[in-house]
């Protein structure tokens, strides 16, 4: 028992790709008890599957954040798993279509909002229904190196990963004498299913997010994951309504 979150509880949503299943495995190498939660069936049970593999406790359960109901029923779960919730990593998001902006289609906009920043407030709000009562908790919800720098072609994407960092900061407002603090983490450009996907859909993307990179390489989901292990845990107790870039550079430079 030496882990940043020894005796805690968490959610972690998007946990079955990526920065999200990273992030599970850090948490609960560091401690924590687990509810994975993730619209993909069976990228969840694979991540369920890891986690349990290294001894922890965990417990998984399918929601699509964008519906109010999937996600109050998944704080209903990480309630009845575990008696209360410490942690929670809004994680869960989706890049959209590429397209300029003047050809933007409404449907895209509107899904990747949807998801993205709906999807974020809802579980804060549930989140923080839960933790409020406790008169403790820490959240971390997940933007982007979009959400600070203008992403072209991903318009919805950028002003949803911005539109977090606000939510971030109101809810650590509003609950900075609550006992919850609420952060953000900022991640650049990371390897993960989503980014290959991206890249793979142009060569021209590939070569923007490669050659903005100042170390030449892309992030780990690992690294990522230990930002979030961090703010989540006590050490990071006078942190709040903030947002961790974690990009080696490259918004910075
Ligand atoms: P990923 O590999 O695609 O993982 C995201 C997971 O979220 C997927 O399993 C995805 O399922 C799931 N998801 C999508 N819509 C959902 C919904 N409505 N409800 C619940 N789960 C849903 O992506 P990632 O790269 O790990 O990204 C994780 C987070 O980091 C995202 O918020 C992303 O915007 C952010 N981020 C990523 C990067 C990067 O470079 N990778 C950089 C900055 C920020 P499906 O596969 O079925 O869609």
């Amino acid at each position: 028992m030496n882990g940043l979150l020894d005796g805690k509880s968490a959610l972690i949503t998007g946990a079955g790709s990526g920065i999200g299943r990273a992030t599970a495995l850090a948490f609960a190498r560091d401690g924590a008890r687990c509810v994975l939660s993730d619209v993909d069936e069976a990228g969840l049970e694979e991540s369920l599957s890891l986690v349990q593999a290294t001894g922890a406790e965990a417990v998984a359960r399918t929601a699509d954040v964008s519906r109010e109901p999937e996600v109050e029923a998944l704080l209903a779960k990480c309630i009845e798993a575990f008696g209360r919730l410490d942690c929670a990593v809004n994680n869960a998001g989706i890049t959209g279509n590429p397209s300029p902006l003047a050809q933007m289609d409404l449907a895209n906009w509107e899904r990747v909002l949807s998801v993205n920043l709906t999807g974020a407030f809802l579980c804060l709000k549930h989140e923080l229904v839960a933790m409020q009562a406790q008169g403790a908790g820490a959240i971390v919800n997940t933007s982007s190196g979009a959400g600070i720098v203008a992403a072209p072609f991903l318009s919805p994407y950028c002003a949803s990963k911005h539109g977090i960092l606000g939510l971030t900061k109101t809810a650590a407002a509003e609950n900075a004498r609550s006992g919850v603090r609420i952060n953000a983490i900022c991640p650049g450009s990371t390897d993960t299913p989503m980014m290959q996907k991206f890249m793979a859909g142009s060569p021209q993307a590939e070569k923007m997010i490669k050659g903005s990179m100042p170390g030449g390489r892309l992030g780990t989901p690992e690294e990522i994951a230990e930002a979030a292990v961090w703010l989540c845990s006590d050490r990071a107790s006078f942190v709040n309504g903030t947002a961790l870039v974690v990009d080696g550079g490259a918004v910075g430079r």
